[in-house]
């Protein structure tokens, strides 16, 4: 009882990085508050194909609900899975990815639950609070930490009284690493019908159409990111080339995003994507909090820059003032030549 749950979210039999990075995180989460952490997933045809990739992650207890109608996913079955699982098991913090599905999912539990929910979290850590008003003191609360009011400041949201402490979490902000302490790993198949209504199934998935990513960006080794110094979709070309030369790949801000200069899906940061690289090329990125909040944890920062106190210049190890229009063809040229 009062465990941390993580929702694994799947495609067919695949189970999501999102739900691996987050059953990391519960795991550390579960650790400090010395409770379980426990998964479930719901889909069909699952049985024997998904444990292996979900109890590796440090998970004390899976709830396997595998039955027909369960994929692809529709929101009412498995709305009422973690419903009816969440008032038997009454965990005390309840994740999922902030994804489509998770998006969807959340909010619909939650307020079956009235418990409340914090969505695209980018921290979540456990600490006590004190209730000015009552004077109530709270220990091992889940902070929930996001950007807010426009990503202008950072704010720790907590949930004193109901439960579960919900939250959901966009893919690639934390990390997944296979846990190398100990875990139950007790894997359980609950009756499906004992859950979900038979109504649950009225909308019916006739025709589905995955679109598959166009990029690799979330798990580059190396991003070359431009801005909206890069001037124009030609200064784009240029970055392309050397992402090219590096093996790595383009990244973009919201400025050059919204000039047209380059896909949606290169946004890095808050409402982008978020990367980890080994190394990041801000070309011609001023460096605004919303921007860094989706690549800060770069192994190296290298910021190419017109201006010698461009915000970025304080969180990059490597600074090179100067145009991009001026540097970035002589880094193609070295690194070209480097190469051969
Ligand atoms: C709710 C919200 C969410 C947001 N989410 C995101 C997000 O996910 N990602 C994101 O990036 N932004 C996001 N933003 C926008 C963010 O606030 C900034 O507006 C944006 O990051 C600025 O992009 P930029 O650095 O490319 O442009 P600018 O701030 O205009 O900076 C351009 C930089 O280029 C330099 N420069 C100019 N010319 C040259 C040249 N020839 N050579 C070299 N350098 C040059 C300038 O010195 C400057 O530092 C969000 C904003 C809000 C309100």
């Amino acid at each position: 009882m009062n465990n941390v749950f993580v929702y694994c979210e799947i495609e067919g039999t695949t189970v999501a990085e999102v739900s691996q990075e987050l059953l990391t995180k519960g795991r550390k989460l579960a650790n400090q508050l010395g409770v379980e952490l426990h998964a479930v997933v719901a889909g069909t045809g699952i049985k024997g194909k998904v444990e292996d990739q979900i109890l590796p992650y440090g998970v004390d207890k899976l709830f396997v609900f595998d039955g027909e109608g369960l994929f692809p996913y529709t929101s009412a079955p498995h709305t009422d899975i973690l419903v009816n699982l969440f008032k038997e098991e009454k965990p005390q913090i309840a994740l999922m990815g902030a994804t489509v599905i998770g998006r969807d999912l959340g909010p619909r539990v939650s307020s079956s639950l009235t418990s409340g929910l914090t969505a695209d979290c980018t921290q979540l850590e456990i600490g006590d609070y004190d209730e000015k008003k009552t004077g109530q003191h709270y220990e091992n609360l889940l902070y929930q930490i996001r950007p807010a009011f426009g990503g202008n400041i950072v704010a720790t949201i907590v949930n004193p009284d109901h439960r579960p402490q919900m939250a959901t979490v966009r893919s690639g902000v934390m990390q997944k690493a296979l846990y190398d302490g100990k875990a139950k790993n007790e894997v359980v198949y609950p009756e499906v019908a004992k859950y979900v209504p038979e109504f649950d199934y009225v909308v019916k998935v006739l025709d589905r159409h995955v679109e598959a990513a166009q990029n690799n960006l979330k798990a580059a080794p190396i991003v070359v990111a431009g801005g909206y110094g890069m001037g124009s979709k030609e200064g784009f070309d240029m970055l392309f080339q050397l992402a090219k030369e590096l093996h790595g790949e383009v990244g973009a801000s919201r400025a050059a995003v919204d000039a047209g200069w380059i896909a949606a899906d290169r946004q890095v940061g808050q409402t982008g994507v978020t990367v980890h690289p080994k190394v990041y090329i801000a070309c011609g990125i001023s460096g605004q909090i919303q921007h860094i909040a989706g690549m800060q944890d770069a192994g190296i920062i290298i910021s190419v820059n017109s201006d010698p106190d461009a915000p970025i210049n304080q969180i990059a190890d490597y600074v090179i003032t100067g145009t991009v229009e001026e540097v970035v063809p002589k880094l193609i040229k070295y690194y070209k030549s480097n190469t051969k």
